[in-house]
């Protein structure tokens, strides 16, 4: 009899590739850091029930027309802006994320960023490396303080909230916006509400964790850029679309801002000829929000999960279109 069948989009960490094996027959895209071509996704998901896939997989209404079969889209990330939603629910396809397991380690990388963009580390490196250390200098690699500064989190759900948390120890004062307040947060976290062009221009450090929409899509263009501060930092772990990056590369060249820490970006790979990178204050960084070892191995085993369980007529942990699980089949 023929099994069910898994495409998965990248090889997969820890006991992911083991537990879909157990159920299915499993297809895995060989190479670890190139995704597979279109046509090879064309292809594959002719004949796949599960589709793994990453935030590099385009799910578009085209593709899912070209799979039949197709139960379930487990995608390994949290954001899923990658797939069109609505196109796999209207076929009754399952769409599932992985959230929760990479908060801690994507809130760490935002601190990274921050910090790294506020005291100059990736310069520094660059600078000692290439040989121009001469000699202790006053005014050698000036930065901006981060402790007793003003922290303002743009999206306060799971990710904002692991961010906001680690100021404590940096004694910052925190604003947040959202689309709506959270009150527990204020009480538990100490945060303050701020619409988000108060905070803009309130804070010292704006950080980005809202997910990609209609509604965020260039939510900090060039208008919003220059309501900051110009000794102000901006880092986005989100999406690069959530910020205009044409108007960010002219903020940090005209000095409406003062520096950036940017893990993702409108195009990724960043092309060659970005703006961004003949800049010195800004610290760019590959999309690794969520790369640790202990993080990418949970969420390809909750991939995975999601993925077995639609697949074994189970209602999966992780569902971002549940109303499909409602449906009779
Ligand atoms: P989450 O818990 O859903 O938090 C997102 C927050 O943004 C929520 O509080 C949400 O709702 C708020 N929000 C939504 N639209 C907004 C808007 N228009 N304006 C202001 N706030 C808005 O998601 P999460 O787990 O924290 O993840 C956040 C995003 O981070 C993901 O969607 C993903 O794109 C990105 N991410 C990136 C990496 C990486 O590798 N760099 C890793 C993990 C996640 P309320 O407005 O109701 O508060």
């Amino acid at each position: 009899m023929r099994r069910t069948r898994v495409y998965a989009c990248r090889p997969l960490l820890g006991r992911a590739l083991a537990l879909l094996e157990e159920h299915c027959e499993v297809r895995v895209w060989p190479d670890p850091e190139v995704p597979p071509p279109r046509e090879v996704l064309q292809r594959e998901v002719q004949e796949a029930e599960g589709l793994v896939t990453l935030v590099t997989e385009r799910v578009d209404a085209a593709l899912l027309e070209a799979a039949p079969r197709l139960r379930v889209v487990s995608n390994v990330a949290v954001g899923y802006d990658n797939v069109d939603v609505a196109a796999a629910t209207r076929r009754g396809v399952v769409v599932t994320n992985t959230p929760d397991v990479l908060t801690e380690t994507t809130a760490d990388l935002a601190w990274a960023l921050l910090l790294a963009a506020s005291r100059r580390v990736a310069e520094a490196d660059r600078f000692t490396r290439g040989g121009r250390w001469r000699s202790w200098g006053l005014e050698l690699m000036l930065g901006q303080d981060v402790y007793g500064r003003t922290l303002g989190v743009v999206g306060l759900g799971r990710i904002g909230r692991a961010v906001a948390r680690r100021a404590v120890g940096f004694g910052m004062r925190v604003l947040y916006t959202s689309r709506r307040r959270h009150e527990d947060a204020e009480q538990d976290l100490g945060v303050q509400w701020r619409e988000l062009d108060e905070l803009l221009a309130e804070a010292d450090f704006v950080t980005l964790h809202t997910p990609l929409t209609p509604e965020t899509r260039h939510l900090i263009d060039r208008a919003r850029l220059r309501r900051m501060k110009p000794t102000a930092i901006l880092v986005n772990t989100c999406r690069g679309a959530v910020v205009d990056e044409a108007a960010l590369a002219e903020a940090l060249r005209e000095g409406w801002i003062w520096a950036a820490g940017l893990d993702v970006f409108e195009q990724e790979p960043l092309p060659p000829d970005s703006p961004l990178l003949s800049l010195q204050n800004v610290v760019l960084a590959p999309h690794i929000g969520s790369a640790s070892f202990a993080t990418r191995a949970r969420m390809s085993e909750m991939a995975a999960e999601n993925c077995v369980a639609v697949l074994t007529g189970r209602r999966p942990p992780n569902p971002v279109n549940p109303e499909v699980l409602e449906r009779p089949r």
